[in-house]
């Protein structure tokens, strides 16, 4: 054990020989501070440097290594200043042409001497080029060419590449002197046939020749997929670590005494589906432990999660306690409020509303109810965790939506909650996970399932059309609202700003209002004022309004039901789990509703078969996986969806079969290895993992 223990004291970076205060700096901006860090920056690509080209041989495009020997160095004025620098090897000549460069750099290129560079060939304007090779001077003795694949890194500024290779090589020597300690026991890797850590972080750093660049390219190379699983394994075992600290706390046992959940479920004017019962008796159980829950609740747009929201904060209510539901948008804030205030106003429960566009004034009146404990219930947007806001006996907080908030914002909160000790939290999604996933990606909570819907509904018609038929499209909103249903008109850009949203929108509202002059068109969008905002959602949803152009502001949690047709646009650049969510604001109430996705020309084979998927099935969980199977993982799995901090090495479209091997592994860890969890989790989730400190 000692030698053990020893053997992976942390070695600080500047132990390294030539590292000194300058270059450590440097690279800690990019997170690297000890040798071992240093080594977990991996090459973006490798390039094969291993033979020489004649200079009279070579070929636009191609990146070569070439020996010369300088026959001229001139700096020159060619609409900027450079330098300019011509080698010849016998066979040929060639230009370097360099903009940035250094007096003594310029002054090292002394006519007679020879240099090997390496870069892409261009043609230029006096034949071959390169522009800023990789070079070096040759002496008397010049090495030899590599022999193995020359690895490329990600830049970091102010260190060039052979400076950080050199690097990577004295703390290669580091891990030959076993200072950088293998945590994963071999009775783990040794049967996936992983390579040993050593090994791995050797070939990935200094690839032999011999090794497939295309496994490498693919990630799927034994010393990647190494790497991957024990990053995957770290952070598996970290959100396993939050919720294990979690457990050993103590948190009010809420013991609903005025039996307000009951009469709560007696008063909603629907009766509660199989699926909302199981998720409320195990919530309702979880509520009266005197340990904090951590519970996620899945359930397809549309299953009724804010019932089961509404009655879980009653059994906090009903013992005392205040509970708090929190929003990613002010829209869906403002729609709970409304909601929650319809169904708990009867029952004599306050309820406020938070958001940070409250004015002065009625925040001070808000917060100072919720200090008091007059308001029992609080719905808010993430205003509400802001500094400020004190709880008088907070028991219990929900977030809903979680996918659309930043995992970063769920990990706070949790941290949050826990440093409170005291408080249950319930996380819902609309978003559909599948099982395997969800079970690394929400290892810190205890997961329920709403898989039935209320009933009553009829599923929602989705037909893709191009765009060309947008009059047709038109035609159909004038007889739907003719007919008394209502319909939204989706402007969808992709990663534009919300100032270029909001204008696409608007024009798209003026032409509609133009072709459709008997309906009442609105417009709502991100860069509209909340209160705009707040008029609009709520003309719409009293029927005073029937077509509603939006942006996709509109995804989450908004709830008309006389709404029964939606019109998507540029349908093929979004992702199914948005589409299906967006999809999700129709088909609310009795009658059948259809949505539109209209798409640009020509649609790619996969584009097709994506749009066809939403088309065969409103099953969000079928759309997961297809959306899986299609695009690996994409945005469903995109770090915002998924419980996972940001990963580095793994990949979780491409490596997502790892996953239950990953899951049988931390059991191992957990019962044979302990003691190895805590570095492992502090290699890997390193500076991140603070959100793990809730213990
Ligand atoms: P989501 O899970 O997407 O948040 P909501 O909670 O907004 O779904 O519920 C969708 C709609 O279904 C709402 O209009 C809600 O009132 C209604 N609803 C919820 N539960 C039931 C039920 N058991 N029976 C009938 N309608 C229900
Ligand atoms: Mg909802």
């Amino acid at each position: 054990m000692t030698a053990r223990d020893e053997s992976v004291a942390p070695a600080a970076i500047t132990s390294l020989p030539g590292v000194g205060a300058a270059l450590a700096a440097q690279l800690a901006d990019i997170g690297v501070h000890q040798i071992e860090d240093l080594l977990f920056v991996l090459p973006l690509r490798y390039e094969d440097r291993t033979r020489l080209s004649r200079m009279g041989s070579l070929v636009t495009g191609q990146r070569a290594v070439v020996s010369g020997e300088v026959q001229l160095a001139e700096v020159v004025f060619r609409r900027r200043r450079q330098l300019l620098v011509r080698i010849d090897d016998g066979s040929g000549s060639l230009t370097l042409r360099f903009f940035y460069f250094s007096n003594a750099q310029r002054d090292g290129f002394a006519r007679g001497s020879r240099i090997r560079c390496y870069g892409e060939v261009r043609r230029g304007p006096s034949g071959f080029e390169m522009v800023h090779p990789e070079y070096q001077r040759l002496g008397e003795n010049p090495p030899p060419l590599p022999d193995r694949l020359t690895p490329v890194y990600p830049s970091v500024p102010g260190i060039a590449q052979g400076r950080f290779r050199r690097l990577i090589d004295l703390a290669l020597q580091a891990v030959a002197r076993r200072q950088v300690h293998d945590w994963l026991p071999a009775e783990i890797s040794a049967p996936l046939e992983l390579p040993g850590l050593g090994t791995a972080l050797r070939e990935l750093h200094h690839p032999p020749l011999d090794l497939s660049l295309n496994e490498l390219a693919s990630g799927r190379h034994p010393a990647q997929r190494r790497l991957a699983f024990e990053e995957l394994l770290a952070q598996h075992l970290a959100l396993q670590g939050i919720r294990n600290r979690l457990r050993q706390r103590n948190a009010p046992a809420l013991v609903d005494t005025s039996q307000l959940a009951a009469r709560l479920a007696r008063s909603l004017p629907f009766s509660l589906t199989g699926a909302q019962r199981r998720a409320l008796d195990q919530i309702c159980a979880d509520l009266q432990l005197n340990t904090p829950m951590a519970r996620l609740l899945q359930g397809d747009v549309g299953s009724g999660k804010t019932a089961v929201a509404a009655i879980a904060c009653a059994q906090a209510i009903g013992s005392a306690g205040q509970a708090a539901l929190m929003a990613p948008t002010e829209l869906l804030a403002e729609q709970h409020w409304q909601t929650l205030h319809d169904w708990f106003a009867p029952l004599g429960v306050t309820v406020t509303l938070v958001t940070g566009t409250l004015p002065a004034a009625a925040r001070r009146k808000a917060l100072a109810s919720i200090a008091d404990g007059k308001s029992q219930l609080i719905v808010g947007t993430h205003a509400l965790f802001q500094q400020g806001v004190a709880f008088a006996r907070l028991a219990l907080v929900i977030v809903d939506e979680q996918h659309r908030f930043g995992v970063d914002q769920r990990l706070q909160l949790a941290e949050k909650a826990a440093a409170d000790a005291s408080v249950h939290q319930l996380i819902m999604t609309a978003t559909p996970i599948p099982r395997t996933l969800a079970m690394t990606a929400y290892a810190d909570l205890d997961v329920t399932v709403l898989d039935e819907l209320p009933p009553g509904r009829t599923p929602v018609r989705t037909v893709v059309l191009p765009e060309t038929r947008r009059a047709e499209v038109v035609e159909r909103i004038a007889a739907a609202c003719a007919g008394g249903s209502q319909a939204y008109w989706v402007c969808s850009l992709i990663e534009e700003s919300e100032e270029l949203k909001a204008q696409a929108a608007q024009d798209t509202a003026a032409a509609l209002t133009e072709a459709l002059p008997q309906l009442r068109v609105a417009l709502v969008h991100g860069r509209l004022k909340p209160r705009a905002k707040e008029k609009v959602m709520r003309e719409f949803k009293a029927g005073e309004i029937e077509l509603l152009v939006a942006t996709t502001v509109i995804e989450v949690g908004v709830d008309v039901p006389n709404a029964t047709l939606m019109i998507i646009e540029n349908a093929e650049r979004m992702g199914l789990a948005q589409l299906h969510q967006l999809r999700g604001r129709v088909g609310r109430g009795r009658r059948e509703s259809s949505c539109v996705l209209l798409y640009r020309a020509p649609l790619g084979e996969t584009a097709r078969e994506r749009l066809n998927a939403l088309r065969e099935t409103n099953d969000g969980f079928v759309i997961a996986e297809r959306d899986l199977q299609l695009r690996g993982a994409g945005e469903l799995l995109g770090t915002r969806q998924t419980g996972l901090a940001q990963l580095r090495v793994a990949d979780l479209a491409r490596d997502v079969a790892m996953l239950p091997q990953v899951q049988r592994a931390a059991t191992v860890m957990n019962e044979r290895f302990p003691g190895s969890i805590a570095p492992l989790v502090a290699r890997w989730v390193g500076a991140s993992a603070q959100y793990g400190r809730v213990g």
